[in-house]
């Protein structure tokens, strides 16, 4: 077999099976061309596709002006490294930074690294600026947590399949329940070693659970009062997903540390990004932290036109209006059903729970169908199925994959 001959789908499974690592179990489909909010399996069949790679496709599949300012900038230049300066990046940082509202960014590729590196920057800012004893900071965490798989991140993930046997462990982690001023105020109180909050404004790889109406607010008072940094995992709920540029606008809340990744980029290529202002992010000086791609060319013209893409395209305003009329339709369905329980979620990340046990495999069972009628979806925990489709859908779209989900699941009932 050549290489590059045109596989079939089961050539393709197989071939991953045998000689990639098992980390991830895939729904059986073998993908080849996205366009928008369609994919192509090998075998010519069309998708919408309703996960969007974890939301990192908001701007749809293969978005020509993204995939554009890749190819032409790949042509010139893509990588230099920050041993010397390049004439993109710190054009990059001035429109990310302006587009945000933050003084200064720092560059990484993978949302994990994001994060890494706004812990760093979180216990340096506790040492030098807010005076806790060296290596007595904490950073206090919310149970259910997902902020990516480096070795510290995984030591205050509380899922026993990303932990196990992956010790030993990173200290300098409290952690508390999601979506409980109580329990932030009790430990802000009792331990005068905090020196952050890492939080999703909204929990997705967990469930899609929203918090409650004004918790990010007062989370963020708190925060002051305690003078302790509020660092904003945006990984997934940012860039639109959630109906507002970022799910912290919904309370008009502003972090002290953003992260962001995913669709920063548009999907097209490794981008992630810390923001913050002068006052926290001037605790890094050279040799601190670094990383040999990040903040290369190719990633900072991707990230201007796939941010560009957001705002042109009114991407945030699309993703509100579809998210409040699918809710409203999946609403519809449930006073009817026996077998979806409850739809929640804001703008374009929503999930609905299966009347099942959390063990069973009812949630898989519904996605390998909704692939059969052409729709693309994976469980996150169990009886929970996240639909997050591109931003770039329109109504007419929205209407038909409302109406393949219902079909669908009226199969299980
Ligand atoms: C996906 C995700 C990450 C990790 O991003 P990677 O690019 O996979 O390392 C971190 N935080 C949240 C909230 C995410 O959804």
């Amino acid at each position: 077999m050549a290489v590059l001959e045109q596989l079939t789908s089961q050539q393709a499974i197989d071939l991953e099976n045998e000689y990639g690592a098992h980390n991830y179990h895939p729904l059986p489909v073998v993908l080849t061309k996205g366009e928008g909010v369609y994919v192509w399996d090998v075998e010519g069949k069309q998708y919408f596709d309703f996960l969007s790679a974890y939301s990192a496709v908001n701007q749809g599949h293969c978005h020509p002006k993204i995939v554009g300012a890749m190819v032409e900038q790949a042509q010139k230049l893509t990588l230099t490294s920050r041993a010397f300066y390049n004439d993109m990046l710190g054009k990059y940082e001035k429109f990310a930074c302006e587009f945000f509202g933050f003084d200064k960014l720092l560059p990484m590729n993978t949302g994990a690294e994001a994060v890494e590196t706004a812990l760093k920057i979180c216990r340096k800012w506790a040492y030098e600026v807010k005076g806790i004893d060296e290596n007595e900071a904490e950073i206090v965490v919310c149970k259910n947590n997902f902020h990516g798989r480096t070795t510290t991140i995984i030591s205050f993930s509380n899922d026993p399949v990303a932990r196990k046997n992956f010790g030993p462990y990173t200290n300098g982690f409290i952690k508390i329940d999601y979506d409980n001023l109580e329990q932030l105020e009790t430990t802000f109180k009792n331990n005068k070693n905090i020196a952050g909050f890492l939080v999703e404004p909204i929990q997705g790889e967990a469930g899609v659970y929203v918090p409650t109406e004004g918790y990010l607010t007062k989370a963020k008072a708190l925060c002051e009062k305690y003078n302790v940094l509020f660092i904003a995992d945006e990984v997934q709920t940012g860039i639109a997903r959630t109906g507002k540029l970022l799910a912290v606008n919904h309370e008009n809340v502003t972090p002290d540390v953003l992260i962001l990744g995913k669709a920063i980029s548009g999907g097209v290529y490794p981008v992630s990004a810390v923001l913050a202002n002068n006052n926290v992010m001037n605790v890094i000086k050279p040799g601190n932290h670094g990383s040999t791609f990040g903040g290369n060319p190719v990633a900072a013209a991707v990230a201007i036109a796939a941010l560009e893409v957001v705002k042109d395209e009114k991407l945030a305003e699309n993703a509100e209006v579809l998210g409040e009329l699918f809710r409203a339709e999946i609403n519809k369905y449930i006073e009817t059903s026996g077998i979806v329980n409850l739809v929640r979620g804001k703008g374009l990340l929503n999930a609905i729970v299966i009347n099942d046990d959390e063990d069973s495999d009812t949630a898989w069972n519904i996605c390998l169908a909704l692939r059969d009628n052409g729709l693309l979806a994976k469980p996150t925990h169990g009886n929970i199925i996240r639909f997050a489709p591109p931003l770039v859908m329109n109504e007419i779209q929205l209407r038909e994959c409302v109406a393949i989900i219902v079909k669908t699941l009226k199969t299980f009932e």
